[in-house]
């Protein structure tokens, strides 16, 4: 994954220089978590989840954990391993549905993270696996956004609820009260709202956000981050948790070549799984995100 190619090759390097060590001394374990720590912080990974990473990567290596079929640098690898899977989320989260459609998932993110282009691939997916999706176009500031929408939605073959002109236009909490009156007659079993975004975090684009979150209450709130933005993944994220306290994360533009630190943080920081990747902008460049595929990719 080209986002992390620097990264991971830093890592292998890491540890390729650990292959020719019997056994591990403490100092060749500090040089060790040293490296790791340049290497996490020149990918732009948070300070406070490299200092908890390291900390705990050091002291697994140097505890009296013992796997007798690994030599001592696959033992670091391996701790290094699990680790990323941890600051990754852990476990795989999947989407999760209603109980009585229809699952209604709310897009939230800044403008150009890739809102519009998710919606999209998500519908395909969704409608892919038998679901009968509808999208909503509650993006109303951007001009634009709507005809986006509606082509991205042909694209995907997936229906698209949008705001006649003249009835709710402006009023994206109208707009998503009437998509859900109207999947629900129509019977969709899922229902993605694409919501406004803003180049910056302002109140007035969270305010609109929360307002939209409480008139549909949906199963999932998913905070759309574009990984290429760098540090301000975290600051971003924050700001998002605290305006709509989404539910999970969707990281975008895996594909691209900057550095992706900044996006592995974001799990870790706020709590929240990240559910989906994506990595290109063809509609199929799409996938649920594995933590452990994630790391293994990161340190193959
Ligand atoms: P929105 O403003 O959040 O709705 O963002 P858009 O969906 O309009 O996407 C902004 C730009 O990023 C478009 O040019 C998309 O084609 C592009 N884009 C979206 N997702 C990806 C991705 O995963 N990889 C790449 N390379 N480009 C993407």
């Amino acid at each position: 994954m080209a986002t992390f190619g620097t990264l991971s090759d830093r890592l292998v390097a890491t540890f390729s220089n650990l292959r020719t060590k019997g056994k591990l001394s403490p100092a060749d374990v500090d040089g060790t978590v040293r490296e790791i720590r340049r290497a996490l912080l020149d990918a732009d990974v948070n300070l406070d989840v490299v200092k908890q990473f390291t900390g705990r990567v050091r002291e697994r290596a140097l505890g009296d954990e013992v796997n007798r079929a690994l030599n001592p640098a696959q033992q670091v690898v391996q701790i290094v391993n699990e680790e990323l899977i941890g600051i990754l989320g852990g476990q795989q989260r999947r989407l999760e549905f209603a109980k009585q459609p229809p699952t209604v998932i709310m897009l939230a993110g800044l403008q150009g993270a890739g809102k519009t282009t998710l919606a999209g691939k998500l519908a395909k997916w969704l409608a892919g696996q038998n679901h009968t999706p509808i999208l909503v176009a509650a993006d109303l500031q951007r001009p634009n956004a709507v005809q986006q929408l509606q082509i991205v939605g042909g694209q995907a073959g997936v229906p698209v609820f949008a705001p006649e002109p003249g009835n709710g236009v402006g009023n994206p909490v109208r707009v998503a009260k009437d998509a859900m009156k109207y999947a629900r007659d129509r019977q969709h079993d899922v229902v993605i709202v694409d919501t406004a975004g803003r180049l910056g975090v302002d109140q007035e684009l969270m305010r609109q956000a929360a307002d939209i979150k409480r008139a549909i209450d949906p199963d999932e709130v998913l905070f759309v981050l574009d990984a290429m933005i760098g540090q301000d993944a975290v600051a971003t994220a924050k700001a998002f948790q605290d305006g709509v306290d989404f539910s999970g994360v969707v990281l975008t533009k895996l594909d691209g070549d900057a550095r992706g630190g900044a996006a592995l943080s974001v799990a870790s920081v706020t709590g929240r799984p990240i559910i989906f990747a994506s990595t290109g902008e063809r509609l199929d460049d799409f996938e649920p995100f594995y933590p452990d595929r994630m790391a293994s990719r990161i340190l193959d």
